[in-house]
């Protein structure tokens, strides 16, 4: 079986383990199944998760890791090849997946600040200000989550876009669960950018199934075949059902037993399972020949 297994809330909380999971996907692993990682999270390179991972008995190489920044290099590099030029609200690790796969990438950031000091000459010489060609003319525009945000950066993003660049999102999470409180996600930032350029870009993450297609094509497969273990009724539940594949919910993250009783019918997951033992029961069912049913 091929298994997209989501990280946090699935394989762990924050910093800690859930008990039992990793042991569960060595376990199906090592009877044939192909494990790739889908997460939402677009901060970090995927090999950034491999020691963790590994630490705690997970079987994993960083190519089975997709994260929504990885989701939307491979995207733009198989569904939009004429997309070379692309300027980045993001982390570190979005504009590494990026730059990867032959993206030229230009820093937010940078041309940010390059957009300050021509906006002050320009103030100082009566000069004209081309604010497109400060921001070095991108083809496209790509907004992840970035804990170093400016007004700068939101405005350069945001004078690309309304110059005809592509709006592209890694996700729409409005917001990230850390330990201690609820922080704005990538979705607090995409929908301060569209607000601002008036266009509404292409998510990739889930519930989109863009990032499960390109998990899936990265091991040979087609999206539908897998089945999603995760966390999140919006996200990975709603992703699974967006491109046929199944799904079973862990009620080891966001979602209580609550939310899911109150879902209809047609919003449930395939399966339920509340602790690793329930995963592996779980999966067991799937695995048996019931694909008839
Ligand atoms: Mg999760």
């Amino acid at each position: 079986m091929l298994l997209f297994v989501d990280l946090d809330g699935v394989v762990y909380r924050g910093r800690e383990p859930v008990p039992g999971v990793a042991a569960v996907l060595a376990d199906r692993a090592a009877r044939g199944d192909i494990v790739v990682y889908v997460t939402n999270n677009s901060m970090h390179y995927r090999a950034d998760y491999v020691a963790r991972l590994e630490a705690m008995g997970a079987p994993v190489a960083a190519d089975r890791i997709v994260s929504s920044a990885r989701a939307t290099a491979l995207h733009l590099v198989n569904r939009e090849p004429t997309l070379r030029r692309v300027l980045v609200v993001g982390a570190p690790g979005l504009r590494r997946e990026l730059a990867d796969v032959g993206i030229e990438v230009i820093d937010a950031g940078e041309r940010a600040d390059l957009l300050a000091r021509r906006t002050a000459e320009a103030r100082v010489d009566g000069s004209t200000v081309d604010e497109f060609e400060v921001a070095g003319r991108p083809d496209a525009v790509v907004v992840g989550l970035d804990q170093d945000l400016t007004y700068g950066k939101l405005a350069i993003a945001s004078v690309a876009i309304r110059a005809g660049a592509r709006f592209i999102a890694t996700n729409r999470d409005p917001v990230l669960p850390t330990e201690r409180s609820f922080r704005p996600g990538a979705g607090s930032i995409v929908i301060s950018v569209e607000t601002a350029s008036g266009v509404t870009p292409i998510s990739i993450g889930k519930p989109a199934p863009e990032i499960l297609e390109e998990a899936a094509r990265l091991v040979g497969a087609r999206a539908s075949e897998g089945i999603v273990i995760g966390d999140g009724l919006d996200t990975d539940v709603a992703a699974a059902r967006a491109v046929g594949a199944r799904s079973v919910l862990m009620l080891t993250g966001v979602t209580s037993r609550a939310q899911l009783d109150a879902l209809p019918a047609s919003g449930r997951p395939d399966e339920v399972a509340a602790d690793a033992a329930g995963l592996a029961a779980a999966l067991d069912r799937l695995a048996a020949p019931a694909r008839e049913q």
